[in-house]
C-alpha cells in the first residue's frame, strides 16, 4: 500500500533553506551520501560485535557508487544497518532529525564509536542535485524492504519493496542540466573519482565504482570494466608526510571541525615508544563562538588503528590547551576501552603529557619565528592561557608564562615578560605595570603618566584577569611584579620621601576632615610627589589594588575583600595650595566640597562610577557659580 505523507511542517521550510542556502557548494551532496553510508555500516559492524547472530565480514563491507547515464540516475548503494518502515519515516521524513545522534545517545559509554553524522541534514543535500530521490532500504533485522520517495516539499512516500540486501541504496534521479548547473557531471567517473578523493578519502571502507579501462592487444583496443576503489582509504595522519599538501590538511579540518576558516597552524607527531601514537593537531584561527562558555567541551578525538573510539577524549588535553582540535591514533589502546578506564589509563596520560610538551613547543616556535600570527592567536586564545595560570594557583606558571604577551608603553607593542625583562639592568629588580580598559585609558591615568616621565617601562594590562595572575604569580625570573597605582611604586629618593612625610604630617588633621567627608570611600588622604600634571589620583595599599576591587565589585558573589585605597593630591598643583587655604582660614565646608569633587575626579579617572553623581553636579555647578 503506498501511503502518500507530508514532511512535519518545521521539516518544509528547512528543506527549501537546506536546498537553497545553508550548502553553497552542491557537490558536497556526495559526501553527505557517503559519510552516511559509512555510518551505516560502521553501526552494523559495532552491532556485530555484541550480537552474535548477525554475520558480518569485514572485507565485504563496502560502498558502491552507480552512476548511470541513460537514466541519469546516480546510486549509492551501501551493505550498512539498512532501515525499517519507521526508521525510514522517523530518520527521512524528519528533517533535522538525527537517527546517528540517537544510536550514538543509546550506546553505552564504551561504544563511542566513529559515526560521522550527527545533525540530521546532510541527506536532504541530495535534494540540491535531484529532483527526486529514492531510498530503497532493508533493516539488518528484518526481512522486509521498503522503498521511500521523495520529489523535495511536497512529501514522500513509503511502501514495502523487493530488495534482497540489506543495506540502503539511495538513487538520485538528477536535476536536468541549465545555464548555470550541469548535472550531467555527477553521472562522469572522472568527477565521482575526484569528488570521493577530495571529500571521502579517508572514509575506512572502500568506496568502488565499476569502471571501463581501455587496454592494448596486439593493437587492438579491449575495452574492460572493472571494479576500482575510489578512496584511499588511509586516514590522512597515517599517510606520508610528503604526500599531503597544505591544503589537504586545511580541508581535513575545516570538513571535520566545522569550521570555515583554515587553522592557524598544523601540528603532526609521530611518537615511537612506550605508547606509541600519531597526532595530528590544529590551533585554530579564531575562537568558536562559544569558547569562552561553560558549553565548550575540550577534547582530542581518539582513534585505535584507524577506527574512532571517542570524539571528545578531555583526558588528552590540560584545559590551558582547551583550543587545540585534534586526532589522536594509537595502536595501543584498546577498541574496548570505556570512559572510567580511560581516565585511569596510563597510556592516556603518558599521551597527554607528551602532547602538552608539543603543543608548547610548537607555541614557542610560532612566538619565535611567526610572531604575527601568534599574535593572532593570543588575541583569542591568550586569556585561555591566563585562566590556565591563574586557576592552578600558579601551578602552570612555569609552562605558561612565557607564552603571555603584554603590551609595553615603551615597545608600544605586545612583548613577552623575558624581552621586558631583557631590557632591564640587573640592579632592577620590578616589572611595572598599569590597569584600565584600553591602551588609551590606561595611557592616561596620572601614576602612569609620572612612571613613564621617569623612563619607567610600563606592562598595560587590559584584560580583567591580568592582574590576578600576577599576583598568583608573584614574580618572574626573580623580578617582582607592581602596579604603578600602588604604594609599592615610588620613584622619589630618600630625602624627598622624608620631606613628604613631614608635610602630611603637618596637615594631618586637614586630611582628617577630608577622609571623613568621603564617608569611608577611601582609607587615607594625603599628598604626593608622583603626579606630574595631574591633580588628584586614586593608589592601593597591600595586595588588592583598585583595579581588582573593580573585578570584584562586578562578580555576583559579595567576596567581602576591599581595597585599601588613598586619595593622593599632587602638592605641586594649584589646588593643593587651595585646599591648605581653605584649612587655615577654617572654611571647612568649602574643604568638604572640594574633597568630594576631587574624589568623584579620582574615581571617574580610574573608570569607576560615582554613586551621588546628582550631588558632585550640583557642587561643581555651585562652585563655577563663585
Ligand atoms: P545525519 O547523518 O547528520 O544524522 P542525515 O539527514 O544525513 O543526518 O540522515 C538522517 C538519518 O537517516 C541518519 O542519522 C541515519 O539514521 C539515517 N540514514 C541516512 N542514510 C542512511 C543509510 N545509508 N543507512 C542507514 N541509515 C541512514
Amino acid at each position: 500500500m503506498l501511503k502518500k505523507k507530508q514532511f512535519k511542517a518545521e521539516s518544509k521550510k528547512l528543506l527549501d533553506l537546506m536546498i537553497n542556502s545553508i550548502y553553497t557548494n552542491k557537490e558536497i551532496f556526495l559526501r553527505e551520501l557517503i559519510s552516511n553510508a559509512s555510518d551505516a555500516i560502521d553501526k552494523l559492524y559495532y552491532e556485530s560485535l555484541t550480537n552474535k547472530s548477525i554475520k558480518v565480514k569485514k572485507k565485504d563491507l563496502e560502498i558502491r557508487l552507480i552512476p548511470d547515464k541513460d537514466n541519469r540516475t546516480l546510486t549509492i548503494v551501501d551493505n550498512g544497518i539498512g532501515m525499517n518502515e519507521e526508521e525510514l519515516e522517523n530518520n527521512l521524513g524528519t528533517i533535522a532529525k538525527s537517527g546517528s545522534l540517537l544510536f550514538k545517545e543509546k550506546m553505552s559509554d564504551d561504544k563511542n564509536m566513529a559515526i560521522i553524522g550527527q545533525f540530521g541534514v546532510g541527506f536532504y543535500s541530495s535534494f540540491m542535485v535531484s529532483d527526486e530521490v529514492e531510498v530503497i532500504s532493508k533493516a539488518y533485522d528484518s526481512d522486509k524492504a521498503y522503498r521511500w520517495v521523495s520529489r523535495g516539499a511536497d512529501g514522500y512516500s513509503i511502501e514495502e519493496c523487493d530488495y534482497e540486501n540489506i543495506g540502503t541504496k539511495v538513487i538520485l534521479h538528477l536535476k536536468e542540466n541549465n545555464e548555470d548547473n550541469n548535472y550531467d557531471e555527477y553521472l562522469e567517473d572522472y568527477a565521482l573519482e575526484r569528488l570521493v578523493k577530495k571529500y571521502s578519502d579517508y572514509i575506512a571502507y572502500p568506496i568502488k565504482m565499476k569502471v571501463e579501462t581501455t587496454t592494448k592487444k596486439d593493437d587492438k583496443e579491449e575495452k574492460t570494466i572493472e571494479d576500482k576503489t575510489l578512496n584511499s582509504m588511509v586516514p590522512i595522519w597515517k599517510k606520508q608526510k610528503s604526500s599531503v599538501e597544505d591544503e589537504d590538511y586545511n580541508s581535513f579540518y575545516t570538513d571535520k571541525f566545522y569550521d570555515y576558516e583554515a587553522p592557524l597552524k598544523v601540528i603532526r607527531s609521530e611518537v615511537e615508544g612506550r605508547c606509541s601514537y600519531t597526532a595530528l593537531l590544529f590551533i585554530p584561527s579564531h575562537a568558536p563562538y562559544n569558547y569562552y562558555s561553560k558549553d565548550y567541551e575540550k577534547g582530542l578525538e581518539l582513534y585505535s588503528k584507524g577506527v574512532l573510539i571517542m570524539d571528545k577524549c578531555a583526558d588528552l588535553l590540560p584545559d590551558y590547551f582547551s583550543f587545540v582540535k585534534g586526532i589522536v591514533d594509537s595502536e595501543d589502546i584498546s577498541l574496548n576501552i570505556s570512559r572510567e578506564t580511560l581516565q585511569e589509563n596510563y597510556q592516556i596520560k603518558s599521551i597527554a603529557k607528551s602532547l602538552e610538551s608539543k603543543i608548547k613547543k610548537e607555541l614557542e616556535k610560532m612566538l619565535k619565528n611567526d610572531r604575527e600570527n601568534y599574535e593572532k592567536f593570543f588575541k583569542d586564545f591568550g586569556m585561555q592561557l591566563k585562566v590556565g595560570i591563574y586557576e592552578s594557583y600558579g601551578m602552570a606558571k612555569e609552562i605558561l608564562q612565557d607564552l603571555l604577551l603584554f603590551y609595553s608603553s615603551k615597545e608600544k607593542k605586545m612583548v613577552t615578560l623575558s624581552e621586558y625583562v631583557s631590557k632591564m639592568s640587573d640592579d632592577d629588580k620590578i616589572i611595572y605595570y598599569a590597569c584600565g580598559e584600553t591602551i588609551d585609558k590606561i595611557d592616561l591615568l596620572p601614576q602612569v603618566e609620572a612612571a613613564k616621565e621617569k623612563g619607567i617601562d610600563i606592562l598595560y594590562l587590559t584584560d580583567y584577569l591580568d592582574e590576578f595572575v600576577f599576583k598568583v604569580m608573584m614574580n618572574y625570573k626573580e623580578k617582582n611584579f607592581v602596579n604603578v597605582a600602588s604604594e609599592e611604586a615610588d620613584f622619589e629618593s630618600d630625602e624627598e620621601k622624608e620631606e613628604l612625610k613631614k608635610t602630611n604630617e603637618e596637615y594631618k588633621d586637614m586630611f582628617t576632615k577630608m577622609h571623613d567627608a568621603l564617608n569611608n570611600g577611601v582609607n587615607e588622604v594625603a599628598f604626593t610627589h608622583r603626579l606630574k600634571n595631574h591633580p588628584v589620583c586614586l593608589t592601593s595599599k597591600g595586595a588588592v589594588s583598585v583595579e581588582m576591587q573593580k573585578v570584584m565589585d562586578a562578580m555576583p558573589t559579595d567576596t567581602g575583600v576591599k581595597a585599601s585605597t588613598v586619595m593622593e593630591i599632587n602638592e605641586d598643583h594649584p589646588i593643593a595650595t587651595k585646599l591648605k587655604s581653605l584649612y587655615e582660614k577654617k572654611d571647612y565646608e568649602t574643604l568638604e566640597k572640594y574633597s568630594k569633587i576631587l574624589y568623584a575626579e579620582a574615581r571617574l579617572i580610574e573608570g569607576m562610577t560615582l554613586d551621588n553623581p546628582t550631588e558632585i553636579s550640583n557642587l561643581i555647578s555651585e562652585l563655577l557659580a563663585k
